[in-house]
């Protein structure tokens, strides 16, 4: 039994963290602890995030979210994947879709069958086997779980929002009894003697906030785990050259795609999120290569609607915070780290953290035995994503442009050099421990950037040539029926989640 239990925690920011960890955390633990919430409308909040992948479903139903309401209340549309384009060899194009691909048979992977077909015809594609690249090739969206009554896995999808507009909802769905917010901007911490844990903040208004355990919400700037635990960050810069973002919105254009699409640039690449009401633009780019009048000329070139408003520049070091959690401080969202959104990871890394504090919620001393398997987690999550992110750069043919042949010529982590080198030699991918991307998701972007396995498994041969054909040809066909069989993603919204009805 715990002689010391947690009674009150307090969150220093209301961006998208803040406010999911209120919420969760509200949910989780109930009245038996009380939430006080400090955030500043003086400071306000990033105000970019607009992507999401699936596992966003898992809290919204823990919070009983209703995913129709959410939606209306964010603006919100559907997302399968991330459409890659230029990334490879400028005029390349894939989905990194979510759904996915074919069927395994026997003991392996179905992309062996698909390898070992291809020696056969070298234009089979392997999204024809993917449901959510068919639907999204044509603009389609429906939820369906699986193919019929077939063993097809279904869609599997993630939202595009207006993340102001989330945090907001998440707010109004935050039991007041429980959590209460507090405007005002926090001035001073204060650290008990002894053993350094934070004891209290201080507001401009003089107030004093007391707490057992505080959670660092208030973005890049790390007030509490940085500014005043000197924790100390972790850079990934070399891996991942971009440190800039320019992001403008501009009114909504047709068709409403039911993917983010990402397109590379001579210095970094530019996202296309579309929601219901606008679509939400930005740069990355690397300001080694690119100014900032450089990146806003380009963006402001490449949009598909009527500009809305002035770009705004953003800065960033991409790399991790050396501990998420310190003392009796934990920082979640961007004052724990931050990886550019090619993958839309971040708002994921807030959800996973609230999940994995939960799951070693500490008492008042804060066991360094759970302090420490909580980063150990932490770390290895953080990694795999970032070694996943390198991919995208690294795995370029390009060369016209001094920051593509950097990405090519770069150094990777060795996790990922033995990654590259078991799909090069053996068409072999395997997930480590929980990280976040599966199989599929890798065996896309090499695909699609043009990594090309010298063998497949040994097992793909024992079926007869007909006997793949007929596999194959059924998968094709059905996952096709389907995906036409979908309506118009533009209507689905209409009919179910249009906002402001
Ligand atoms: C260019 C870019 C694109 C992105 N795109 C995506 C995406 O597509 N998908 C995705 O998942 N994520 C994306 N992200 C990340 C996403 O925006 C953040 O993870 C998310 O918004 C969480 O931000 P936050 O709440 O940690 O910080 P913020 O939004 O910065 O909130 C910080 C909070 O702290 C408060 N605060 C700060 N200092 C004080 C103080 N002294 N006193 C009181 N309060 C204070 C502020 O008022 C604010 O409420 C993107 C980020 C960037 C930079």
């Amino acid at each position: 039994m715990h002689a010391a239990p947690i009674q009150h925690v307090v969150i220093v920011g209301g961006g998208t963290a803040g406010w999911m960890t209120a919420a969760l955390l509200a949910r989780a633990l109930g009245k038996a602890v009380r939430i006080r919430l400090i955030e500043s409308d003086e400071i306000g909040i990033v105000g970019v995030g607009e992507a999401t992948i699936p596992q966003i479903r898992h809290i919204n139903a823990f919070l009983g979210i209703d995913e129709d309401d959410m939606l209306k209340a964010t603006q919100g549309t559907f997302k399968l994947g991330v459409q890659l384009n230029d990334f490879g060899r400028l005029g390349d194009s894939y989905l990194h879709a979510f759904s996915d691909i074919g069927l395994p048979l026997g003991l392996i992977g179905f992309h062996h069958y698909w390898l070992r077909q291809r020696q056969h015809d070298p234009s089979s594609d392997l999204w024809a086997y993917s449901l959510n690249t068919q639907a999204a090739n044509e603009h389609r969206f429906a939820r369906m779980d699986k193919v019929g009554d077939t063993p097809l896995g279904g869609i599997k999808y993630a939202y595009h929002f207006d993340a102001g507009l989330y945090g907001q909802y998440l707010r109004k769905r935050c039991d007041p009894a429980v959590v209460t917010r507090t405007e005002g901007k926090v001035v001073a911490v204060k650290l008990r003697e002894g053993d350094g844990f934070i004891e209290s903040v201080q507001l401009a208004s003089g107030e004093i906030v007391a707490g057992d355990l505080f959670i660092d919400c208030s973005g890049f700037r790390g007030l509490l785990i940085e500014g005043a635990l000197h924790t100390g960050y972790e850079s990934w810069q070399h891996w991942l050259p971009c440190d800039r973002a320019m992001a403008v919105a501009c009114a909504r254009s047709e068709p409403l795609w039911p993917y983010t699409r990402a397109t590379a640039r001579t210095a970094g690449w530019q996202w296309r999120v579309p929601l219901q009401h606008r679509t939400g633009n930005g740069l990355v780019y690397a300001s080694k290569h690119l100014s900032d009048d450089e990146a806003s000329a380009t963006l402001l070139a490449n949009l598909d609607g009527e500009v809305i408003g002035e770009p705004r520049p953003l800065r960033f070091t991409t790399g991790m915070r050396r501990k998420a959690w310190q003392r009796n401080c934990v920082a979640l969202g961007l004052a724990a780290g931050f990886m550019e959104p090619l993958e839309s990871t971040s708002i994921h890394l807030i959800q996973s953290g609230i999940s994995r504090l939960l799951a070693m919620f500490p008492d008042r001393h804060c066991d360094p035995l759970l302090v420490d398997e909580y980063n150990r987690q932490t770390r290895f999550e953080y990694e795999s994503i970032r070694d996943f992110l390198i991919l995208h750069y690294k795995a370029t043919e390009r060369d016209d442009t001094p920051f593509w042949r950097q990405c090519a010529g770069m150094d990777i982590p060795p996790g990922l050099v033995r990654k590259l080198a078991l799909f090069r030699g053996h068409g072999q991918i395997f997930r480590e421990r929980e990280e976040l991307f599966t199989e599929v998701a890798w065996l896309q972007v090499m695909i699609g950037q043009r990594i090309e396995p010298q063998a497949y498994h040994p097992l793909a041969d024992v079926l007869e040539q007909a006997q793949l054909d007929g596999f194959l040809g059924d998968i094709r066909t059905l996952v096709g029926r389907a995906a036409a069989s979908m309506p118009d993603h533009a209507r689905f919204v209409a009919e179910h989640c249009l906002a402001g009805i």
